[in-house]
């Protein structure tokens, strides 16, 4: 079994962490059933976060009996620290607990320090002093917040986007977390859906030894494949190089990652699906994208005032008005009948 250290946590695991996100999305015991079927498996290390809704409730449910032998990560997106300790009571609450493994600030837009003035650093000294949390992280989707938090010392692990089709700058993350002894937790190594073959994701995280991806699981399926590469990890070969090359030349350039640092927007559209929505359509089950919900939502692209504050955003350059408004084109179009095929949008 491939395993990862987190940098100077210490903390090792095998090279598949459990995403606690898409829990929310199934009954108490269907998450329970997974969990536990997950740890049977060999599945040690489970995050998730504050905001997560019931995730970290169902985690505690499911997983109380045997917290000492599991770590678990997860989130606060306080912004002082007053918020900081009622979220962290609440979680210790839900996932019926004394401690969290790592504690991380979720997504800021800057990077706590001791002396700034959301005081949220210190809070995390304090609840580590007290033996609630053992390790402070931090979560991002913004590299210059990521750089900053590595080259600070303040942390011991960055959860940060990571899958194949990522760029230059963000192996550079990776390296430097190695480096400076930082635990590096891939998110989205599934590119939030896009990607489809598991196999191919994993062999790209495998190739990164301090790398330890967390996937987002929702269905019994998916863990199995997941749970398959603990005995037979997939490795990086010819076909798989392949299949790699053929994704990162239909979604480079113009695709837009789900990231939603540009967001919110001002009129409320939910920006990191609906500049997307084509690929999601033709890559992963549409159903839901189609329906009334998903289709009120893509209608508020109607409602654009071109302010291009999220442009201004996005950290890929991406021009996402325009995008936009090329994904609704193509979505009113599959709406009227239009069959889809990989590449016709
Ligand atoms: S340009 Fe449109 S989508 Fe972008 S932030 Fe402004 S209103 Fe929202
Ligand atoms: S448009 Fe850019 S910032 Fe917004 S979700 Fe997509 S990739 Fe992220």
């Amino acid at each position: 079994m491939k395993t990862v250290t987190l940098g100077r946590t210490g903390i090792t695991v095998s090279k598949n962490g459990f995403g606690a996100l898409p829990i929310q999305r199934i009954t108490r015991d269907e998450a329970a059933k997974l969990l536990r079927k997950a740890y049977d498996g060999g599945i040690t290390l489970f995050d998730t976060a504050r905001a997560y809704s019931d995730s970290e409730e169902k985690i505690g449910y499911a997983m109380s009996d045997i917290r000492n032998h599991i770590y678990i990560t997860t989130k606060t997106a306080a912004q002082n620290a007053e918020e900081f300790w009622k979220d962290l009571e609440t979680s210790l609450t839900l996932l019926k607990t004394d401690h969290v493994d790592v504690y991380q600030f979720h997504n800021p837009s800057f990077c706590p320090k001791p002396g700034d003035e959301s005081g949220l650093y210190e809070a995390a000294l304090k609840a580590r002093e007290q033996g609630k949390i053992r390790f402070i992280g931090i979560t991002n989707h913004r590299l210059a917040v990521a750089h900053e938090a590595i080259d600070s010392g303040l942390y011991d692990t960055l959860q940060f986007p990571f899958c194949y089709l990522c760029s230059e700058k963000d192996v550079e993350l990776v390296e430097d977390c190695k480096k400076n002894n930082i635990g590096f937790i891939a998110m989205k190594a599934l590119s939030g859906g896009l990607i489809t073959n598991s196999a191919a994701a994993y062999a790209f995280e495998g190739q990164y030894d301090n790398v330890l991806p967390i996937w987002g699981v929702q269905r019994e399926n998916e863990l199995d494949e997941f749970l398959s590469y603990m005995e037979h990890p997939p490795v990086m070969n010819d076909e798989i190089r392949a299949l790699i090359e053929a994704d990162r030349k239909q979604l480079y350039g113009s695709f837009c990652r789900g990231c939603g640092y540009c967001m919110p927007c001002p009129v409320g559209i939910e920006i990191n699906n609906c500049a997307r929505m084509s690929l999601l359509l033709r890559r992963s089950p549409s159903e839901g994208h189609l329906s009334p919900e998903g289709q009120a939502k893509m209608m508020k692209i109607k409602d654009c005032l071109h302010c291009n504050q999220c442009m201004s955003k996005c950290p890929y350059g991406l021009n996402t008005p325009e995008l936009l408004q090329r994904n609704l084109k193509d979505y009113e179009e599959v709406l009227a009948g239009k069959v889809m095929t990989p590449t016709n949008f």
